[in-house]
């Protein structure tokens, strides 16, 4: 019911958003406030029709022949979008009071920037700020002759001339003179109009309306639809209006999480029956512990069965004194020496040779009370590489360990509480959302964690509504979750919500229609396109292109799709631009025609060009007014107009290469088109199918900073490859079903004293501690590192908030929020027991990708080795108090200089071997977006023997029973001719199969009668009906559902092509240009006794 995103009442969008001022402001630069100064300059004229305007029929649009060239705005809002980096912060951006001078802006590639040796006390790097220049095209004549065009070609007439012949025939379509909706130079409204109260028309919408299935029955004042309204700006809030204050840009939406001013009183919770009709101690619980909608949660996760932290029922918890405050009694006996030997339990490496756990490496607990703990975030979540936060940064800089945070904040949780209440506890300083580790002095009044002012408890947050009684906001679900989600109310939007836009831009050059990509992607949309997330106001659009640039007009109505072409890509344009971004559920039948026309199409295409970089402009451009995402698949090296590459790969260098070069982009083309986007809220996720080197460190930029995905298949061929058209089709299921977030800000918050030092993932870092995310995804993990700018001596313990606000797909505000709690601790024992070895891999990852494209792939290597070495140092001579001999660890960091030895072999970093530069650019962008889970599993693969596969200490998971093999060493030596071993490296599975393996594995799990009949290019099992076969299937599909994509699988053989793949994982041995485990072992005690 819930992914239906058509259950919703049928409406007419058109008639529904009518073009208004607060539309209009979607057009406007988003980030300087304090340049703006009189009436907003124009928007680009093409965008002020928005897709709210009432569609005018095509052909108002053709322009009389010898009409005079259109002056058209530039490209991008025609303000300088330079964000505020230099200015003072606005309101919007946190600032401990404390701290004399706003800590230097952190740039979305603010690279470490230190590289003689890494410092993680060092102070935060001054990136310089991300180049936000728009394009000045200025009004730039249209180059393409506005004489009367051929009516656009039906499709069916179109598609079957060969493509040049198209290309021939249709007349480019000259812009129309008389479009529509253009606003002149200096006609637009001045800016404080745009955001009058008025602008909003009761009636258009209900932006926060319940969906029937999520919430409980609606307010006893009325249906949703008779319920006023809220606006769509905020009303009495001087400084979203006041300039100085903050700019009232619908995409300012740093100031909509940061809500009220941080100064001065909270405005009292207004009458709540102006956002939700009600008032909260009347409302049936707003609040449910209810499942993840069906589409969000589609696979299964172990890790939140029911006994995790997530389902805990909030009635159970006992909590009465959380908070700083009170916790001095509880820690009093936490003392980390007497409470975890293990932790710190002195390993020689050198002499413990195998140290995996048999199972899953879980992160370490931090030591806390009991009671915090139990509620604290999960860490798959919300982690930090150091569960005891040192109390003073020089004690940080003397463990030489990183201290920074992973997190993976829109996860699929099967458990997420969600409140409802027109009024969020937020403290008035810091803008912190009430959570369970502030302390309440008295019912009346809480400390809010991160900066200790003490607040006020709303009336309203004395009711509970899970238990129904007063008196007890300790008991209310904000104070009983870590993660939980608010629906927001209305203050916390400057625009109504946008509707899910979905822009699909496809390459069909020859190139391109040899893989046979197309037929996947149609197919696949065709099959899926009721699931794409989204209501009845979802647009879908199509922008294919080749040398030229084809739209598709999809207006309802029309008899067929409607291709129009441009062939003017140095200065594009939107032929039709209100016919091209169509609704979904009225012109369904018109989408599918075309998905199903769009694979034949192209078929004898003989066009090589490929105009990637005008195609990219088109659709920002068509995005621009609403916002959304944009997929764009590409099989080749663009090579025409803007943005166009060479290639700048050496094949003969891929082995030899002393360092690796172009791994920093050759164009800021991309980059800067990106930062566009995501000022307008658009997201660009890409999807790179190819067999030759396409330049992946440019054209990546474009989803880098506009908080897109890339997915990239190597040698995708639709005959030659089905491993990868199978996992295309897979990852393209999960693409098109799973969750979105639109319009989305994530701010993080910390303790005072904490600050935030670097970002990294896929984000354009608004400010300091702000990312703007166009759009979020359940699949994208982020990394921060972290400082201590001040002492933290007067604390026992430090908090950690992540406050996402994203536009749902049904077009409800909300806001998740997730509080993670560490202890602080002043020893240097302390700190090392409290070490999380997985999460500071991954984050020294993330760290040693930036080092690799500031600096050098040698210098991150180094800095790599340097870490392990400097913190088994700091270790051995601060901690240890008895010398011994050999390379010593404590037990909890026994896997660093494995792990770190890994990195150096992974295909992000390894040198010596023949590595293809986008197949290691890939590898570089998934370490820095992808959650830590499946990070770990690209680093460290795991490896099973499975040709004697039991059912002992299985897990039995929705009556199947899932074998638990041992993980083995990565070592040949683990390897036997008489076994299989299957070894899972996160998107690939192998199964390697030895020559002599066990004839019962053979016929009763591969179906084959010997080795040498194992074929070549095995990538399924067949479902035999044997214990073997149904053990062994079980297990890989147990580990597949553990992650949102899709691995796939390679049987392998001694002859196999993919053998030296299989090999090249076996990190703990030697190889011609690495050394083994051991060696490496050595080589860092060498360092170590220095
Ligand atoms: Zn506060």
């Amino acid at each position: 019911m819930f992914h239906n995103h058509r259950s919703g009442p049928s409406q007419n969008p058109v008639a529904l958003h009518p073009s208004g001022p607060g539309y209009n402001m979607a057009h406007q630069p988003p980030y300087n406030p304090t340049q703006v100064k009189g009436p907003m300059p124009p928007g680009p004229g093409l965008y002020n029709s928005g897709p709210y305007q009432p569609v005018p029929l095509v052909g108002s649009y053709q322009a009389p022949p010898g009409q005079p060239m259109l002056h058209r705005p530039s490209m991008g809002p025609p303000q300088p979008m330079t964000p505020p980096q230099s200015a003072s912060p606005g309101p919007g951006l946190r600032m401990p009071p404390a701290q004399a001078t706003p800590p230097p802006p952190v740039s979305a590639n603010s690279y470490y920037q230190h590289p003689p040796s890494w410092q993680y006390g060092a102070p935060p790097p001054i990136g310089a700020p991300p180049s936000m220049a728009v394009p000045q095209h200025g009004p730039v004549a249209n180059h393409v002759t506005s004489s009367p065009s051929p009516a656009p070609p039906q499709l069916s007439v179109g598609y079957n001339a060969a493509p040049p012949a198209i290309h021939n025939t249709m007349q480019p379509l000259g812009p129309p003179a008389t479009l529509q909706g253009y606003t002149q130079p200096g006609s637009a409204p001045p800016m404080n109009s745009m955001v009058a109260p008025q602008s909003y028309q009761p009636g258009m919408r209900v932006p926060i309306a319940p969906p029937p299935t999520m919430r409980p029955t609606p307010p006893p004042t009325g249906t949703p639809n008779a319920t006023p309204p809220p606006p769509l700006v905020p009303k009495t809030d001087g400084h979203i209006q006041t300039p100085g204050n903050g700019a009232p840009f619908p995409n300012s939406l740093d100031h909509l999480e940061t809500g009220h001013t941080m100064t001065g009183p909270a405005p009292p919770p207004g009458p709540p029956a102006r956002h939700m009709g009600q008032s909260y101690p009347a409302l049936p619980p707003g609040y449910q512990n209810t499942s993840a909608p069906p589409n969000a949660s589609p696979m299964h996760h172990p890790m939140q069965t029911p006994s995790q932290p997530y389902s805990h029922a909030p009635q159970q918890y006992q909590q009465t004194s959380a908070g700083p405050a009170q916790l001095s009694p509880s820690l009093a006996g936490l003392s980390l020496q007497s409470q975890t030997p293990e932790a710190l339990r002195v390993v020689n490496l050198l002499q413990e040779r195998n140290l995996l756990p048999p199972g899953p490496i879980s992160p370490p607990t931090p030591c806390l009370p009991q009671d915090l703990q139990k509620i604290n975030c999960h860490p798959e979540v919300f982690r930090s590489t150091l569960t005891s936060i040192p109390q003073t940064q020089s004690l940080l800089n003397k463990a030489k360990l990183p201290l920074g945070l992973l997190l993976h904040p829109f996860k699929d949780l099967t458990q997420l509480p969600v409140v409802t209440s027109s009024t969020i506890v937020r403290c008035r300083s810091c803008r912190t959302y009430i959570n369970p580790f502030v302390s309440f002095l008295d019912q009346r009044r809480w400390k809010c964690n991160l900066c200790y002012r003490v607040n006020d408890v709303p009336e309203e947050f004395m009711y509970n509504p899970v238990s129904r009684s007063y008196g007890e906001p300790h008991k209310r679900p904000e104070v009983q979750n870590a993660t939980i989600e608010f629906i927001a109310p209305s203050e916390y939007m400057l625009r109504p919500p946008q509707p899910a836009v979905y822009l699909f831009v496809l390459d069909v050059s020859h190139n391109a229609v040899e893989t046979g990509y197309l037929d996947v992607v149609c197919q696949s949309l065709l099959e899926n396109i009721n699931s794409l997330p989204g209501d009845s106001r979802t647009k879908i659009g199509f922008i294919t292109f080749d040398s030229t640039i084809h739209f598709y007009n999809l207006q309802e109505g029309l008899s067929q799709p409607q291709m129009l072409i441009v062939s003017d890509i140095e200065d594009i344009f939107l032929p039709t631009p209100d016919s091209l971004l169509v609704n979904l559920d009225e012109c369904t039948e018109m989408v599918q025609d075309l998905l199903k026309s769009l694979p034949h199409m192209f078929g004898k295409t003989m066009e090589t060009q490929s105009a990637l970089g005008p195609a990219l402009q088109a659709a920002f451009k068509l995005l621009s007014p609403t916002g959304g995402r944009v997929s764009v698949f590409q099989t080749q090296l663009p090579n025409l107009g803007v943005g166009s590459l060479k290639s700048r790969e050496d094949p003969n260098q891929r082995a030899s290469a002393k360092d690796i070069q172009h791994l920093s982009p050759a164009t800021d083309f991309y980059k800067k088109l990106a930062l566009d986007c995501s000022g307008q809220q658009v997201a660009v996720d890409l999807f790179l199918l190819s067999s030759q080197y396409c330049d992946l460190a440019s054209l990546g930029c474009i989803s880098r900073y506009s908080a897109g995905s890339v997915y990239y298949y190597p040698s995708y061929h639709q005959q030659h490859n089905p491993a990868q058209v199978e996992c295309f089709q897979k990852d393209l299921k999960r693409y098109l079903t799973r969750k979105i977030g639109f319009e989305a800000v994530m701010r993080i918050r910390c303790t005072k004293g904490l600050s935030i030092h670097t970002f990294h993932g896929n984000f354009f870092v608004r400010s300091t501690d702000l990312l703007s995310l166009p759009n979020v995804n359940p699949d994208a993990g982020f990394a921060v590192q972290m400082s201590i700018e001040e002492n933290l001596v007067d604390m026992q313990v430090v908090s950690f908030q992540a406050a996402l606000l994203y536009t749902s797909s049904k077009g409800e505000r909300r806001i998740r929020v997730h509080t993670l709690c560490l202890p602080v601790v002043n020893s240097l024992s302390d700190i090392f027991a409290g070490a999380d070895v997985q999460a500071i891999t991954g984050l020294l990852a993330s760290m040693a990708v930036d080092r690799s494209v500031t600096a050098s792939l040698s210098d991150a290597r180094d800095a790599m080795t340097n870490a392990s070495i400097d913190s088994l140092t700091s270790y051995r001579t601060s901690v240890l108090t008895i010398q011994q001999p050999g390379l010593l660890a404590p037990a909890c960091l026994r896997l660093f200089p494995l792990y770190i030895l890994a990195l150096l072999k992974q295909k992000a970093f390894r040198t010596g071997t023949s590595t293809k530069l986008d197949d290691r650019v890939f590898a570089m962008c998934q370490l820095k977006y992808q959650p830590l889970a499946y990070v770990m599993l690209m680093i460290h693969p795991a490896l099973y023997r499975v040709d004697d596969l039991t059912d002992e200490g299985a897990l039995n998971i929705s009556e199947r029973t899932i074998p638990q093999p041992r993980v083995q060493q990565l070592s040949v030596e683990k390897l036997s001719r008489e076994g299989a071993f299957l070894m899972d490296a996160g998107s690939v599975i192998y199964l390697w199969i030895g020559r002599n393996c066990n004839p019962n594995f053979l016929t009763q799990v591969l179906g084959v009668p010997s080795y040498p009949a194992v074929p070549q290019n095995m990538t399924m099992l067949p479902e035999l009906d044997t214990a073997e076969s149904q053990r062994t299937r079980a297990f890989i599909g147990w580990l597949r559902e553990q992650r949102p994509f899709f691995p796939i699988l390679h049987v392998v053989r001694d002859e196999s092509p993919l053998k030296a793949s299989f090999m090249q994982n076996m990190i703990e041995d030697r190889t011609e240009s690495a050394l083994s485990y051991y060696e490496f072992l050595l080589h860092i005690q060498q360092q170590v006794s220095k």
